[in-house]
């Protein structure tokens, strides 16, 4: 069974967060960062759409100093011969961000991956320096998440694949909630552990790349092959 990784951007593709960093280095007084959205946000009180729509609102920024800024910031080293092995491997990898489609879709170009399936939320720079958030993959039945990861794994798994979710934060949860395989970090390890959720924790995409090489066996077994033979004489497998 060929698998499909479904891999978070901002703090797991790339390490640091850079739709955080992006709005607290773009806001108009400072205060992007630190919206009262985002205490509402981390209670579970509010969803990421919301949020995104609230500290986009006080963002001023033009698109070539906002690519400028995103430019500064590295994938994950590991990332590229990862994505690249598992390609030829025949397996699935797509980047699922609820950061915005500016950013990465020129760093996955930029690290050679232009090819590379993502989907994101859009940002529209505006003439006067506003931005607006578009929300081309959300769930219309669920106004949680602007990106619905649970889509994208549903879509893979309706597609013939073992899904893996690789993520670190809080937007990965409802993911993370429907893949068949979840490697963890940050406070979406946190969370699994919590919540008693299956995972394996990983630092970055050396542990992927090691886990897709030594667990990918059990992984691609296809699961109706699982139960021990029958005796003798108990059937065709
Ligand atoms: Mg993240």
């Amino acid at each position: 069974m060929p698998l499909a990784f479904l891999c978070d951007f901002d703090g797991t593709v790339s390490p640091r967060d850079i739709g955080a960093a992006f709005a607290e280095r773009f806001s108009r007084d400072g205060d992007a960062a630190r919206v009262p959205e985002l205490a509402a946000w981390r209670a579970g009180r509010l969803g990421h759409r919301s949020l995104t729509l609230a500290q986009c609102a006080r963002l001023r920024a033009g698109e070539a100093e906002a690519l400028a800024f995103t430019r500064e910031f590295a994938l994950d080293p590991a990332f590229a011969p990862f994505a690249r092995a598992a390609l030829a491997a025949g397996d699935k990898v797509m980047v699922v961000s609820e950061g915005f489609d500016f950013y990465v879709r020129d760093l996955l170009a930029r690290a050679g991956l232009a090819e590379l399936p993502w989907a994101a939320n859009a940002l529209v720079f505006g003439a006067d320096g506003a931005v607006e958030p578009r929300f081309p993959f959300a769930d219309p039945a669920c106004d949680a998440c602007g990106n619905c990861k649970a889509v994208h794994v549903r879509r893979a798994k309706a597609g013939g694949f073992h899904t893996v979710l690789v993520g670190d934060g809080d937007s990965d949860r409802h993911g993370a909630l429907e893949a068949d395989t979840v490697l963890a970090r940050g406070s979406l390890l946190e969370w699994c552990r919590a919540e008693g959720i299956t995972h394996t924790e990983v630092r970055g995409f050396a542990d992927v790349f090691e886990w897709a090489r030594e667990a990918t066996p059990r992984a691609r077994h296809d699961r109706r092959r699982d139960r021990p033979l029958r005796a003798a004489g108990g059937g065709r497998a």
